[in-house]
């Protein structure tokens, strides 16, 4: 378990996809067990450098090791930083690549659907960068953007926002079936810490949930 959370914090904490997991821990897991951990591109960038040998010296000393699960609770899923128990993870909609997010956004910088947009949502201690999709009724929902598609496309200029508050998620549960009503704890799978969110559910509709009134004070 130490070991898995050693690498885990080796590795770029964006939970791409691009290893073929849908987190990094779960990713750090597979490498414990012999996954090569050359199979995460993020970590031949600059900003890593030095992860890599860090993250094979760690293997190379761990004991052999059965498959533990990172997330056994009594749900199946618990937040890599707070160890609470989440009632599912959110996926992205079909076809995007990360979950929705609606802001509610202070700042007098004008902005409009089609914006790069960087801003810390207020809470959360880490830098979001996402693209405006929609905007309404002063909200405005937006798609994440995450190392991939921040390595891999041209320079992209940001519009700097400051504190954003989160006003709702959406996307496609995996895990416990939401009902309309209930609040409900779930792990946003784009979301670096992995930390669980609060929130209560106002649309179900298939696999896809809206979420409103989002927490990240969870007890
Ligand atoms: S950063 Fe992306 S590719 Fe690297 S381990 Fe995390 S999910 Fe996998």
């Amino acid at each position: 378990m130490e070991n898995i959370k050693e690498i885990t914090k080796l590795l770029p904490g964006y939970n791409c996809k691009a290893c073929g997991y849908k987190r990094c821990d779960h990713f750090a897991e597979k490498i414990l067990v012999g996954e090569n951990p050359e199979n995460c591109p993020l970590l031949f960038k600059e900003e890593f450098k030095g992860n890599l040998e860090k993250i094979k010296e760690l293997v190379s000393i761990s004991e052999p090791l059965e498959i533990k699960k990172t997330c056994a609770s009594k749900t199946g899923l618990v937040g890599l930083l707070d160890g609470y128990d989440a009632d599912f993870l959110l996926d992205p909609l079909p076809e995007e690549h990360s979950c929705r997010e609606t802001l509610i956004i202070l700042s007098k910088n004008p902005i409009k659907k089609g914006d790069h947009i960087k801003y810390r949502p207020l809470g959360c201690p880490i830098p979001h960068f996402a693209e405006i999709i929609d905007d309404a009724h002063g909200m405005y929902v937006v798609h994440l953007e995450g190392a991939c598609n921040r390595f891999n496309t041209e320079k992209i200029e940001y519009i700097e926002v400051g504190i954003a508050l989160i006003a709702a998620f959406e996307g496609v549960y995996n895990g416990k079936t939401p009902e309309v009503g209930k609040t409900v704890k779930f792990i946003p799978t784009h979301c670096m810490m992995q930390k669980v969110h609060s929130g209560v559910v106002v649309e179900v509709e298939g696999n896809r949930v809206l979420i409103e009134g989002i927490d990240l004070k969870v007890w």
